[in-house]
């Protein structure tokens, strides 16, 4: 890795190995996998958590046990280490598998209600996203607010067992096939602290008030949305955690968002495919080429990995989850500029599964540094922890 200044931030995160039941379980993904790909079951593609909905897969993943595997089993999960979900998660990824439908309950709204959800909502959403029969999207950004998420519009207004929320959310991944929006809105006045005042509402879908209209990806896809709520009334046991807590509980949620293998593998299926084609007979440059991004690809693998173990822990690793996901936001996009050096082709919805998944590489990858905060955003939360200790 080239040098850089987050090689100054004093990470809190000891190297960790995978325990030793994770090789048997990955055997078992893997052994699933191979089947599901050789009846067809799906199309390996790059952002496989971004773009491959499909919630036939999703439930066949929680007849598993394979979601909401954190989830204590006497909240309807299955009681397993984070490190074990790494396992699983890294081998859907690495296969291109279309986890979309499931992925954001399964990576933070079902830890978010684990750490502030009432008894009766863990009941209601945890076993369900543990079977993978719900989907959740994520209503922070807003229209004139997304790195500067203090900034947010929408309202809550109090009125009797509930509250009624009007404003807008944007790029909200996966709303138009969602269950459940996870809101972050304003509940109070900022009273000369920004971060004050916000709140998280659990908002179940589709809803009287709730218009979600569609913004296309370049590649035509319907990905996320913009969504209108008016005067929608959401009643009192759908706050999330308290009322005026929100920033603090959206951040520790972030930490989940940031972290993961999906924040450095994104474009794998890509390399995958690339030293498929290769088949041993890579010349001198193209080797040193793929061995680069392997061995950049293995050192933010630990670092996450080592993530995980904090959030076994019971630890919010939140500067060190933005150090994975700037490091590896950029490693998948220079994936996929090395890729089509080496290669020497040129991107085509048409062409081998190498042209297509570099045509599908390529197109996504401007969005990999700015969902989930942009590497701007990242890098002065890592330069406060600089700066601050
Ligand atoms: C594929 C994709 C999926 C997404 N899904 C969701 C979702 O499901 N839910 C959701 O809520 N949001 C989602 N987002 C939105 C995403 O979180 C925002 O795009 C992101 O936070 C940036 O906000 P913005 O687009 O408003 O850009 P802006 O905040 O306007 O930033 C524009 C540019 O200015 C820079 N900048 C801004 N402020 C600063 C600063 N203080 N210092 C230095 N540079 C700065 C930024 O780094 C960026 O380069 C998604 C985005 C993408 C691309």
């Amino acid at each position: 890795m080239t040098a850089s200044p987050i090689a100054a931030v004093p990470l809190r995160i000891a190297a960790r190995r995978l325990p030793r039941e994770a090789s048997a379980l990955r055997h078992e993904v893997r052994g699933f996998l191979a089947e599901q790909l050789s009846a067809g079951g799906f199309q390996p593609r790059c952002d496989s958590w971004l773009g491959g909905w499909d919630r036939s897969f999703s439930l066949a993943l929680g007849c598993r046990g394979w979601l909401g595997m954190t989830i204590p089993t006497a909240d309807g999960g299955h009681g397993r280490t984070a490190l074990e979900r790494f396992v699983v998660v890294e081998e859907l990824l690495a296969a291109g598998a279309p986890v979309a439908a499931h992925w954001i309950a399964d990576r933070q709204t079902g830890p978010a209600l684990l750490r502030y959800g009432s008894p009766e909502q863990r009941r209601r959403y945890l076993p369900a996203i543990s079977r993978g029969e719900l989907a959740a999207a994520i209503g922070m950004s807003e229209p004139d607010a997304g790195s500067d998420l203090a900034g947010i519009r929408t309202r809550a207004r109090k009125v009797v067992g509930g509250w009624k929320v009007t404003g807008s959310k944007v790029w909200t991944s996966g709303a138009h096939d969602a269950d459940l929006l996870v809101a972050l809105v304003r509940t109070g006045d900022a009273d000369g602290d920004r971060h004050s005042g916000l709140s998280q509402l659990l908002i179940d879908l589709p809803r009287d008030g709730v218009t979600i209209r569609p913004i296309r990806l370049l590649t035509g896809e319907h990905h996320f949305n913009q969504i209108h709520l008016d005067e929608v009334f959401v009643p009192d046991d759908a706050i999330l955690g308290e009322v005026g807590r929100g920033w603090e509980q959206v951040v520790a949620e972030l930490a989940y968002e940031r972290s993961g293998p999906e924040r450095f593998l994104s474009t794998l299926p890509l390399l995958v495919e690339l030293v498929r084609q290769l088949d041993g007979s890579a010349n001198r440059q193209a080797a040193s080429a793929v061995g680069g991004l392997v061995a950049q690809l293995w050192s933010l693998r630990q670092l996450s990995v080592g993530v995980a173990c904090a959030h076994d822990q019971g630890k919010i690793p939140d500067v060190e989850a933005a150090v994975v996901k700037d490091l590896g936001t950029r490693l998948e996009q220079e994936l996929v500029d090395v890729v089509r050096l080496v290669a020497g082709v040129e991107p085509s919805s048409t062409g081998t599964v190498l042209h297509m998944l570099l045509a599908e590489a390529i197109l996504h990858s401007p969005g990999f540094t700015l969902r989930g905060g942009t590497s701007e955003i990242l890098r002065t939360i890592i330069a406060k922890r600089v700066l601050h200790g």
